[in-house]
């Protein structure tokens, strides 16, 4: 049964602590779903691991609307490795040390997604279909993080008020044991992270999509008549 008392932000902050202790700077792969999700764990992470952003959402559609978070992604490190050669950066977290920002990306095949979600199109969000395309994304992750050595993996899945942090810790712990690699525990919306996120996404000039990603969602979508929603 899944626990929901335990506190993954602590955990975070533990192995944070564990970092700096040592004085080492682990390697991360970090799985982004988005700009706007990602603002804030990179700023808060890039002071404590070399982080590479894995791009891998194949549960995105149409393909115009994966390109433009792609392209956004991209934009932000860009924009955040800048601020490293510059030593111009601050944030909420900041001792002076942010190292520069990798990218690794996945070729785009929504099939992989429409694979997966077979049988599963008429859930609401938030429940199974949403589960199963957490792992899809965290398992190539933590795959890839294990075929090319990395200390770490983690998603910035869990900034989303909309997504379950407790599902996706269990996820990444069954993903540690399975290929190797230690997994960040996180809840990357506590301490004000889903807060500070909306604050850089407006200082970025960052697109902020009206729905999670998939075709379901953006369904979902039109009939609430939502305006923004993170991305998952
Ligand atoms: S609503 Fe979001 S998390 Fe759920 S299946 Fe669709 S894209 Fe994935």
């Amino acid at each position: 049964m899944m626990k929901n008392k335990e506190n993954y932000s602590r955990m975070t902050e533990s192995v944070l602590r564990e970092i700096e202790a040592a004085g080492t700077c682990p390697s991360l792969l970090l799985h982004s779903c988005c700009a706007p999700c990602s603002s804030y764990v990179l700023e808060y992470l890039r002071e404590y691991f070399y982080i590479t952003v894995f791009y891998f959402n194949p549960n995105i559609t149409p393909t115009e609307e994966y390109e433009k978070r792609r392209e956004e992604e991209l934009r932000l490190i860009d924009a955040y490795n800048r601020q490293v050669a510059e030593k111009s950066y601050g944030g909420m977290h900041s001792t002076g040390s942010a190292k520069p920002i990798r990218v690794m990306e996945a070729p785009y095949d929504a099939s992989l997604f429409f694979e997966m979600a077979q049988g599963l199109e008429t859930c609401p969000e938030g429940g199974e279909r949403c589960f199963s395309c957490y792992r899809l994304r965290m398992e190539e992750t933590a795959r890839r993080a294990a075929a090319e050595g990395f200390d770490f993996f983690t998603t910035t899945l869990s900034i989303s008020p909309l997504k379950n942090a407790p599902k996706i810790n269990e996820i990444g712990a069954e993903l540690e044991r399975l290929y190797g690699v230690r997994f960040l525990r996180s809840d990357f919306k506590k301490r004000d992270g889903y807060k500070r996120s909306i604050e850089l996404s407006h200082q970025f000039g960052l697109y902020r999509q009206n729905y999670c990603g998939c075709v379901f969602s953006e369904r979902d979508a039109k009939t609430r008549g939502s305006a923004e929603e993170p991305a998952g």
